[in-house]
């Protein structure tokens, strides 16, 4: 009703504007005719004409009308020089400030809700340069003033700071048309108030505030560098620390536009995504899979199938598995590539060099790119057991009874599958309300389900207190709805999050900033607060893949090779991620909770894998795909796929949305029959069938009528 009621008053006025010609007092010719009779009317009536003026600009300015530039020249004519400019900077300030509010509240929570994922970016940047923007816009008189306030209107720009942004730059345009105004008899028009040479004088003017930036930022560089003397010579372009995923690309790239680079590993090249991460994680889970099959041998109809292992048999082909990646990670792979492979512990001594193996490398950027390692929670008791993490899990070779897995995330929700399938009672305590807690509940439900009919015990909303020993036993004593929980185990593993690498090698001395997560502070280019210094990767976040550490790496090499020339803002638009239980869940874009939580509105298409022919020949019927969509368009905002290969089939939704595709487009494409990925295209079908033109086609019937007749 509120809306409504603004939205009549803003159509009243403009009527009242149009009914009553309002817009024949506001021209040049009428200004200039009445030019003696106003004056001698402000002589007489001072307070009454300033006010009545006052009201009548914030009016016309607040209502989007036409006339603020003429009014303008009035008040130079009226009042002279000083005074017009104080009038009309307040006045003009106040109505673009109204314009402002009412185009916010009648329309920036729609915009908001229809565009909320890709304005983030925009409104992120108005909220660090709004104010810059916004005081750039209002210098330069070419600008529509009415347009100005209505579009930022829409965007996240605080009230206060559109006011003084406006306010202050509006004065050097305002100076000049008042002081204009002062001469009314000399002016033909409006336009040819503003010659060229003041509208550049103007431009260039706006630009300084940019240019002033551009200055700041400079100085602070020298201030971060100036305590450290720059080497004459650099022994090499770039030193990358650490040799996981996100070091070996940084290194390669670099390698490949023929820099001098040289990479330090203190540990195993590959890092954690080759040792302890994704590789042993997804080598452990196909043996695990492979006896989840024999399992459900009368599936495939097979009456009865054993399996005889060795728990260490296992865990040593985990190890076999490394060994046949290891190459692609070596030392003599990438020396070959032309990188200098050091084995050491570097150690940053300066923006400009770093220590390895007591010898000082300098170079004229660094990257530093040390990974993380599994956080382990202070809690009660832990420093009394013997506990096992990512890091060590994969030393194991006599197999757990009594398993407890603490977390319910990716690596959590894999290791507790995997484990349960070897044979092992696997207990999985999570504090918050569900497993996977960044997908939708109906997903995280399917995938506990599916881990308790396979024996696991998920305890969710159960939150780890203390670790006991008694009698030789170990327990875990958990809070669940206000009563304790006792869980007994032999082996316990920590998988509750990774904490970034950031300490006790020379960030801290050099005082390299770090956010409120711990990561290393880097900016859209991943910069850090120390200019020669770049980071990416798990030290740097925002995201733990290695996936995401690969493509960081191409924007840490070639801007800290090539930022003197050009550099790149990372492009977080479209990050896809999987976790490799069964089933499988990937995902790319926004999920339901997400978008309700962001307040972008969608329409969800769904396809149930249970249909699918290969799914059915295959015996893994299961799962779905759920497409998130603008609603009545086929653009993509997300997808959640549940279901067996979710991980690969989710690539052709990435393809997608990075190249702006919609579900008209993956429904006019092949897939190949009988295969999974038909699946997606089943999706889009769905879809279309939703969105079929209902009116077209009843014309279309009777036409086919008409042709039968
Ligand atoms: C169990 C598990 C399963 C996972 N599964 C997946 C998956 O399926 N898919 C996926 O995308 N991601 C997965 N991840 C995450 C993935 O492993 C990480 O995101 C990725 O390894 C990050 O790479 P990085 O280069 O940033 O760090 P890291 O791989 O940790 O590399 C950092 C390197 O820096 C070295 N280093 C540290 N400090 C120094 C120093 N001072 N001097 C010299 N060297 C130093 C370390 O020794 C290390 O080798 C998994 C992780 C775990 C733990």
């Amino acid at each position: 009703m509120k809306k409504l009621f603004i939205l009549g008053l803003i159509v009243g006025l403009i009527t009242l504007f149009q009914l009553f010609d309002l817009g024949q007092f506001l021209t040049l010719d009428y200004i200039k005719s009445q030019q003696a009779s106003l004056q001698n009317f402000y002589q007489q009536n001072r307070l009454l004409t300033i006010a009545g003026f006052f009201v009548g600009y914030v009016l016309v300015t607040g209502a989007s009308l036409p006339g603020a530039a003429i009014m303008t020249l009035a008040a130079g004519a009226l009042f002279g020089l000083l005074n017009g400019v104080i009038i009309v900077s307040f006045a003009s300030s106040i109505g673009a400030t109204l314009a402002f509010l009412v185009s916010r509240y009648l329309l920036r929570d729609s915009v908001q809700k229809k565009f909320g994922d890709r304005l983030k970016t925009i409104n992120a940047g108005l909220d660090k340069d709004g104010a810059f923007y916004l005081f750039a816009l209002r210098l330069v008189p070419a600008f529509p003033f009415f347009i100005i306030n209505l579009v930022m209107g829409l965007t996240s720009l605080k009230t206060i700071t559109f006011y003084w942004a406006s306010q202050l730059g509006m004065l050097a345009g305002t100076i000049v048309y008042v002081n204009a105004g002062t001469q009314l008899a000399q002016i033909d028009s409006v336009a040819g108030v503003l010659s060229i040479e003041l509208i550049l004088s103007f431009v260039l003017l706006a630009l300084l505030p940019f240019i002033g930036r551009r200055i700041v930022d400079l100085i602070k560089r020298r201030n971060a560098l100036k305590a450290y003397p720059r080497p004459q010579k650099f022994d090499t372009n770039l030193i990358v620390i650490g040799g996981g995923s996100a070091g070996l690309v940084t290194a390669y790239i670099a390698a490949a536009v023929k820099a001098k680079v040289t990479l330090i590993e203190k540990h195993k090249m590959g890092g954690d995504c080759l040792n302890t991460g994704c590789v042993p994680s997804k080598a452990i889970i196909r043996s695990a899979k492979f006896l989840s099959h024999i399992s459900r041998s009368q599936e495939f109809g097979i009456k009865k199938a054993d399996a005889d292992f060795d728990f260490a048999d296992i865990m040593q082909r985990v190890q076999s598995v490394i060994a046949k990646i290891e190459p692609h990670d070596s030392i003599e792979r990438y020396s070959q590539l032309g990188v200098d492979v050091v084995q050491g512990e570097a150690r940053i001594v300066s923006p400009y060099a770093v220590e390895v193996n007591g010898q000082t490398i300098s170079a004229r950027n660094i990257v530093v790119a040390t990974g993380a390692r599994p956080f382990v929670p202070p809690i009660e008791g832990i420093d009394q057991i013997h506990y096992y993490s990512s890091d060590n899990l994969w030393e194991l070779r006599v197999q757990p009874q009594k398993m407890v897995v603490l977390g319910g995330g990716p690596i959590g929700c894999e290791l507790t599958q995997s484990f349960a399938r070897l044979g092992v009672d696997v207990t999985q305590v999570e504090m918050a309300p569900q497993i996977m807690g960044r997908e939708d509940p109906e997903i995280s439900e399917l995938v506990q389900q599916k881990f308790k009919d396979e024996g696991v015990r998920v305890l969710v909303n159960h939150r780890a207190k203390q670790f006991v020993q008694k009698n030789g036993q170990q327990f875990l004593i958990a809070e669940h709805a206000g009563k304790d929980v006792e869980i007994e185990f032999d082996t316990l593993l920590v998988a509750v999050g990774r904490a970034p690498n950031t300490t006790g090698f020379g960030l801290e001395e050099l005082g390299v900033r770090l956010t409120a997560r711990g990561t290393i502070e880097v900016d859209e280019f991943l910069q850090t607060s120390i200019p020669t210094i770049y980071a990416c990767g798990d030290v740097a976040g925002p995201y733990q893949f290695t996936h995401t550490a690969a493509h960081q790496a191409w924007y840490s090499s070639v801007n800290s090779l090539f930022g003197l020339v050009r550099r790149f803002k990372v492009d977080y638009s479209v990050i896809p991620w999987a976790t490799f239980t069964e089933p499988e869940v990937a995902r790319v874009g926004l999920n339901e909770s997400e978008a309700k939580q962001q307040g972008v509105a969608y329409e969800v298409t769904r396809f149930d894998i249970d249909d699918l022919d290969r799914a059915i020949a295959d015996s893994e019927a299961h799962g779905f795909i759920k497409v998130l969509t603008v609603p009545g368009k086929d653009t993509i905002l997300g997808v959640t796929i549940v279901g067996e290969h979710a991980g690969d089939l989710i690539a052709e939704y990435v393809l997608a949305m990075k190249h702006g595709l919609g579900l008209n487009k993956i429904l006019g494409t092949i897939h190949i029959y009988p295969t999974l990925a038909e699946a997606n295209k089943y999706v889009a079908g769905n879809w279309k069938r939703a969105h079929a033109p209902q009116k077209l086609l009843q014309w279309v019937q009777r036409f086919h009528q008409w042709r039968r007749a």
